[in-house]
């Protein structure tokens, strides 16, 4: 039977020092709970008290790390089907295929450049799928070192045989890679899995998965992946849900790991649509044989839109931002806080290469057209910004003409009374933003 808080609360040190990150001991133990953290985070719990506590209290699916350092991988743990729930704890590997005959090199460099910003945010493609067709260990680990050298990501290593994995993993243990033979792993890789402490991908239907699983946890593997081998999306998909189903509601030990799935369909706008759902749909590693920024850029924006946290709007500071070197004859162009607003505004203000400040009005995180019908963004609230910020002031006397989004026209009178000056009414869209600062500007402040 599941532990309630209060039993493990009195299990605890009850000290309340907070050497677990929580400031309470009950706050944890409600944590434990929950299954949002593991009893053995607490450094000063007992032997006894571990015992007791560590089986009934271990999340119901486990965390697993593939690589080491700054760039290690960390997936599963995940607490909850749905992201409205709470939230989505770690987001998947997103990993590009390379193949130990090929110029591992030239790849590892087409990778790298797989990395772009967005809404303020570093994405790019963290992991990498080495598989090893030439069926030869030495030449395995030799790509797998050059590749290490080069971007320095965690590796699933894989293979049709396990002999190259088994010399893969005794070799290369420092690495800490994910060893994957196709099929199912073989006895002598869930052997070396077992004794150098390595990740294991297990793989089959679930049933297959769930004996395979319990067997390599028998054999001292610590750490799993499933991964539902060449199944077509649907199947994928079903696998993943039914697993972390199982996991997470039934409490089912042999599924609590997290998944790994190929995308592999050959045309690469499909496969960039199917690495998406698998995102969506609870996958821990994504593989891509696709390696085009226009196909894998839609999956690490799926990836940062899923993993983040919907309880928390994604806003920037409120205030003023000055692009392109602006002076007091500059447009005052005014907008949300909101994340995606603001870098929208942002990216066509760049490309218009006009200088220009942007007012990012507090509306805590929303969109234009949602703040002003929650009165976020109306006139009272872009005038108190004016205020605060001394935006106004910023600008010669015949250039105070701020610029509000076309979507909220409605309060350009009610702002021109409140702020004193004469308020222009400019795109609705971002993207309307150069044409307007290039041919409209000029001509509106005369
Ligand atoms: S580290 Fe242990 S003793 Fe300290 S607050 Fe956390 S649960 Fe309590």
């Amino acid at each position: 039977m599941a532990l309630t808080g209060l039993d493990i609360y009195k299990l605890l040190p009850q000290t309340n020092c907070g050497d677990c990150g929580v400031p309470t001991c009950l706050a944890f133990a409600m944590k434990v709970a929950s299954k949002q953290a593991a009893v053995d985070e607490c450094p000063h719990v007992s032997d006894e008290a571990q015992n007791e506590l560590g089986a009934a209290s271990a999340p119901p699916q486990k965390l697993v790390t593939v690589g080491t350092g700054d760039k290690k991988l960390q997936i599963g743990n995940e607490t909850v089907m749905f992201r409205h729930e709470e939230k989505f704890h770690h987001p998947p590997g997103i990993a590009v295929m390379v193949d130990d005959s090929e110029d591992v090199e030239e790849k590892a460099e087409k990778i790298a450049a797989l990395h772009f910003e967005r809404i303020g945010e570093e994405i790019f493609v963290d992991t990498v799928a080495l598989n090893c067709s030439s069926g030869d260990g030495g030449k395995l680990l030799e790509a797998a070192r050059k590749l290490h050298d080069k971007l320095g990501f965690p590796l699933v290593l894989m293979a049709a045989d396990q002999a190259p994995l088994c010399q893969a993993g005794e070799e290369l243990a420092e690495l800490r890679p994910l060893l994957y033979q196709r099929g199912g792993p073989g006895e002598d890789l869930v052997a070396t899995a077992a004794e150098k402490g390595l990740p294991l991908v297990v793989e089959g239907d679930l049933e297959s998965c769930d004996a395979a699983a319990q067997e390599a946890k028998e054999a001292g593997v610590e750490e799993m992946v499933l991964c539902p081998g060449a199944v077509k999306p649907a199947g994928a998909v079903e696998f993943m849900t039914l697993a972390r189903r199982a996991a997470l509601q039934k409490n089912h030990r042999p599924m609590g790991y997290p998944t790994l799935v190929q995308a592999g369909m050959e045309d690469p706008a499909l496969q960039s649509m199917e690495a998406c759902r698998y995102v969506a749909k609870y996958a821990g590693i994504v593989v891509l044989t696709v390696d085009s920024p226009e196909y894998v850029l839609p999956v690490l924006t799926m990836r940062q839109s899923i993993y983040i946290d919907p309880q928390v709007p994604v806003q920037v500071e409120p205030g003023i931002y000055e692009i392109n070197e602006p002076d007091a004859k500059a447009p005052l162009l005014v907008t949300t806080n909101f994340s995606l607003t603001y870098y929208s505004v942002l990216s066509e203000v760049e490309s218009s290469r006009v200088p220009v400040r942007i007012l990012a009005v507090d509306t805590e995180g929303t969109s234009v057209l949602t703040a002003w019908a929650a009165d976020k963004f109306g006139a009272e609230q872009v005038n108190e910004a004016f205020r605060k910020t001394d935006a106004l002031e910023k600008l010669d006397e015949g250039h105070r003409k701020p610029v509000i989004p076309g979507l909220v026209a409605v309060i350009s009178g009610e702002l021109q009374e409140e702020s004193g000056c004469d308020v222009l009414v400019g795109p609705k869209e971002a993207s309307g933003l150069p044409k307007y600062l290039k041919n409209e500007w000029d001509k509106l402040v005369g």
